[in-house]
């Protein structure tokens, strides 16, 4: 074992004798997965009330960003631009563990870990992103493991994959882009993926094709705006067509409910759920997917004493699954903690969604919208007159979408 694997788990070891022996004298929140939801999370107890101790447990040793990793896709981005540690939290004393949380115990308050021990909590803050229903696609395991299908919908490996075979295709070979039936994690994200990748091929090898085969009906966000960059940039390059849910892969053909169709990179992404540990801990309400929340405080409906951020919640009524929404869903659940430590009522919190879209290198859309809480109807509704969509692609659009990213990146982890 490397010296700096094992002092990460003896620091894992410290936070799990801990909890296994007396009970915290401070209140502990102990936060899982360090993504848009938790990090913010993690940090705003912690800038917040600093009296909380937070423990943050994640299994990967740094963040990548989804967001912009399509640019890294197109060749206009790099996974280094992407990435960022979690120093910064470590710097607002959020103690970092790196590990893998197994399972969930509510009645006792504990978190397992996978390389051992069980961290104790007062409040537990899940938010675990997204993972995939894979046998809804027949033969899609296989394929991926074999290595002939990709997602790339999780920022990491699979978008270094990706990027390396459309780096390796042919010129005159064939993209394809397989989107499952919504809701998944960004609804514009597979339309930025398709323009960013026939931006490349426009540029890199123009006899190649994008070929989009959306489960959904029609482009699912900023439709009008994403139809008319490809008539106006990729004429001949990129093509769409709705209503063409992938139900199986076998060799280089993903297979349609009613025909087959043949590309030579597969970028098939499956439907999702939430995270494997919201399902272990009992938090899933919805649909065997989702996890409902009271939206004043991202409360579990299900497990009370566990908040659920994110990517798993079950969306309220015209909210994206998106990065932007996670880092809104953390402050609502940081604040409310407080207060609920602090033995106050926490209140209704107002959230913004922002969410940016190139089209190419240089230009972007956007579509914003403003969330607040409705009594009557118990769910955060879309406040009328409210946020909407960019007037025309422009490259302005495309400077704020970069110092949005490196601004949200910041106020998750800096
Ligand atoms: C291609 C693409 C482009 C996108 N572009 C945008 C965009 O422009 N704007 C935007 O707002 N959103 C965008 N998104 C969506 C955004 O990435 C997600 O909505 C966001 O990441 C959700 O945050 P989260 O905290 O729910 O999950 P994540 O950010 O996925 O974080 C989950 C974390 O939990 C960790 N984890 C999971 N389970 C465990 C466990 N058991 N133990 C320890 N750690 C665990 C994971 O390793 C991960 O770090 C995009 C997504 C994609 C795929």
């Amino acid at each position: 074992m490397k010296r700096r694997d094992f002092l990460k788990l003896a620091a894992a070891a410290s936070v799990a004798g801990c909890a296994g022996s007396a009970a915290p004298s401070r209140a502990r929140v102990v936060v899982i997965g360090g993504g848009f939801g938790g990090a913010t999370a993690a940090k705003y107890i912690r800038l917040w009330d600093p009296s909380i101790d937070v423990v943050l447990i994640e299994r990967e040793s740094q963040f990548t960003s989804c967001p912009i990793s399509n640019l890294v896709l197109g060749g206009f981005s790099t996974m280094q631009e992407i990435s960022r540690g979690y120093d910064g939290l470590r710097r607002h004393g959020v103690q970092v563990v790196r590990d893998e949380a197994v399972a969930v115990d509510a009645a006792k308050k504990t978190v397992r870990l996978a390389r051992g021990g069980e961290i104790g909590y007062e409040r537990l803050i899940v938010s675990p992103g997204i993972d995939f229903t894979f046998n809804e696609i027949q033969g899609y395991e296989a394929a991926m493991q074999s290595g002939r299908v990709l997602h790339a919908w999780k920022a990491g490996p699979q978008t270094v994959a990706l990027r390396s075979q459309l780096e390796q295709m042919r010129d005159g070979g064939v993209y394809i882009l397989s989107i499952p039936t919504a809701p998944y994690r960004c609804p514009p994200g597979p339309y930025e993926r398709a323009s960013m990748v026939a931006a490349y091929f426009k540029k890199a090898k123009p006899r190649s094709k994008v070929l989009v085969l959306d489960a959904n009906p029609d482009v699912t966000s900023k439709g009008a705006l994403f139809k008319a960059a490809w008539k106006d940039l990729y004429a001949g390059t990129l093509e769409y067509r709705g209503n063409a849910k992938a139900v199986g892969i076998d060799g280089s053909t993903v297979k349609l409910e009613v025909e087959d169709v043949k590309g030579d990179v597969l970028n098939v992404v499956p439907p999702h759920r939430a995270g494997n540990i919201a399902q272990q801990a009992g938090l899933i309400t919805t649909n065997n997917r989702w996890c409902d929340v009271d939206w004043r405080t991202m409360e579990s409906k299900k497990v009370p004493g566990i908040h659920v951020l994110g990517d798993a919640t079950l969306s309220a009524p015209g909210m994206p699954k998106s990065g932007s929404m996670a880092n809104n869903h953390a402050k609502i659940a940081a604040a409310a903690v407080i207060e609920q430590l602090n033995g106050r009522a926490p209140q209704p919190v107002k959230i913004i969604n922002t969410c940016y879209s190139f089209v190419s290198e240089k230009e972007a859309i956007r579509v914003s919208s403003v969330h607040e809480w409705d009594a009557t109807q118990g769910t955060l509704i879309g406040v009328k007159g409210s946020g909407g969509v960019s007037a025309a692609r422009s490259e302005p659009e495309a400077t704020y979408a970069w110092n949005w990213a490196r601004t949200i990146w910041a106020d998750s982890l800096a």
